[in-house]
């Protein structure tokens, strides 16, 4: 193990002061944070250290740069491995002809339902190989973008390949699965059931089991049903009974189209938030995902439970997405004092990342509220790291507190952006963006420098993605894009995977 001084940088602590340095120092020792305030504080811990670990001391000069705590990105699916699809890679050039997608408007969410009940057996389909190719080059972009601890939410992928893809990055993953067992189905009144309910607890049941036996410290486990829509009862039920023998966290998301109330009401006899309070999955356990469209009863329901939201801001308007602006539900949930988060939500395309999430929320809950302090910079950086930490119930992440685990991002923020500016974090969420991420540490190791993967083959995760991508869509969507990935291989590995422009 190592001991690091990082020093002489701008460090946003996120912690429970939501301390600002202008210039700080983090102490680093065995991967965990031992001190972390001015130069004089952090020196007398530096001081106090023996002279073997003196010895073992190495420093990064961080005097042009902001040190932020790695980002906690609770709400993310994996699925690149549907890139070459329709609506991904094989979409005209030209967006000319653009239509809105089953999310947009308010959302279809019978088709919701169903294509959420589809993606759990497009998982079943990947060869364990292209699992882990897929999981590894998808959570690399992550990575690359800052996340230091990926919440997923139900992915078209493997769990076990999650998992394994987490350890080969040096990245921390709460992996879950896609957990369906019905679907909605307009012709019908009852929801149609399309799985063994028993079939799918004994796969969370796997789940809890396998991240249980993780030694690695960077793989933990939260059940998720993909949808409320997607869920019988049956199966809330022994989600609940799960999660709380496991002692996890759970996710869903609920409420996140304007048209699902009228659904869940048709097909379950009651509203989704309702359902899960009546299956014991209302609790400060559950990180409820969306949530735009809870009413009122709902909303009280919500901060009674104690249960946190996760929404996805910087993604909603490209989807079509209303949840945080065309009802003040959130905005008036997190002013009640529900703990409410950013994350990215997933996309078969690398789309926004946490820290255009943090703009968005920013912007977002500033604007609907007129007032430019509603949300903070340093609270957006709060929604981005501490809370969403909380939300996972891991408590020793997202912030920079001694004991906490050194998950850090750094950044250079010593260009014309920030020429006489002495809030950095400002003009990085007004003028940056992902990109600009230089060096990611994940329990003090150093896991991203100059903006590309130390220890790791950037071309071949790109290599074995293109490989897999290709396998896996000829043999399960019948799509030959051999020519198009070809020509994706010609291209030189690109700088711009390691930084902007
Ligand atoms: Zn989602």
């Amino acid at each position: 193990m190592s001991v690091l001084l990082i020093q002489d940088g701008r460090v946003y602590t996120a912690d429970d002061r939501n301390r600002i340095l202008a210039s700080g120092c983090v102490l680093v020792v065995d991967g965990r944070i031992a001190a972390v305030g001015t130069a004089a504080e952090v020196g007398s811990a530096v001081a106090a250290l023996s002279p073997e670990r003196s010895a073992e001391l190495t420093v990064i000069d961080a005097n042009r740069m902001t040190v932020l705590p790695g980002f906690v990105n609770a709400h993310w699916h994996e699925t690149f491995v549907l890139r070459l699809t329709g609506q991904y890679a094989l979409r005209p050039v030209s967006d000319r002809s653009d239509t809105g997608g089953m999310l947009s408007g308010g959302g279809r969410p019978y088709e919701v339902s169903a294509a959420f009940d589809a993606s759990a057996d497009l998982a079943e389909l990947m060869r364990p190989d292209e699992a882990e190719a897929v999981a590894r080059y998808s959570m690399w972009t992550q990575l690359r973008c800052g996340v230091t601890t990926l919440g997923d939410t139900g992915s078209v992928n493997r769990p076990e390949a999650l998992a394994n893809a987490a350890r080969a990055l040096g990245m921390r993953c709460v992996v879950s699965l896609w957990a369906a067992d019905a679907v909605c189905d307009p012709n019908r009144e009852k929801p149609r059931r399309t799985r063994d309910t028993e079939a799918v607890l004994a796969r969370v049941e796997d789940l809890a089991r396998m991240a249980a036996a993780d030694t690695s410290g960077l793989v933990r486990a939260r059940p998720s049903a993909a949808y409320v829509t997607n869920m019988t009862d049956e199966l809330g039920t022994g989600l609940a009974e799960v999660i709380e023998r496991h002692d996890l966290p759970f996710v869903t998301h609920v409420a996140a189209l304007r048209t699902e109330a009228e659904m869940t009401r048709r097909h379950f006899g009651r509203t989704g938030l309702r359902r899960l309070a009546e299956l014991s999955l209302l609790t400060d356990r559950l990180m409820a995902v969306h949530c735009g469209f809870l009413d009122e009863g709902e909303q009280r329901m919500l901060l009674a439970s104690g249960a946190s939201i996760s929404v996805s801001p910087a993604k909603y308007g490209c989807t079509g997405e209303t949840s945080l602006t065309e009802t003040s539900t959130i905005a008036t949930l997190r002013k009640a004092g529900v703990a409410v988060s950013v994350s990215t939500d997933g996309s078969p395309l690398p789309h926004p990342g946490m820290l255009e999430a943090m703009r968005a929320a920013w912007n977002g809950f500033s604007e609907r509220t007129g007032d430019p302090n509603e949300v903070r910079p340093s609270d957006a950086l709060a929604m981005a790291t501490s809370i969403p930490a909380r939300g996972l119930r891991w408590p020793d992440i997202g912030s920079i507190a001694p004991g906490n685990l050194a998950d850090l991002v750094l950044v250079r923020t010593d260009d014309w952006r920030y020429l006489l500016q002495p809030r950095a974090l400002e003009s990085l969420l007004m003028l940056g963006g992902s990109p600009d991420i230089d060096t990611v540490l994940v329990g003090g190791r150093t896991v991203l420098r100059d903006g590309g993967a130390v220890g790791v083959d950037e071309d071949a995760l790109r290599s074995d993605y293109l490989d897999a991508l290709e396998s896996f869509s000829s043999r399960c969507l019948a799509v030959d894009a051999a020519p198009l990935l070809r020509s994706a291989r010609r291209r030189p590995a690109p700088r711009g995977d390691r930084r902007a422009g």
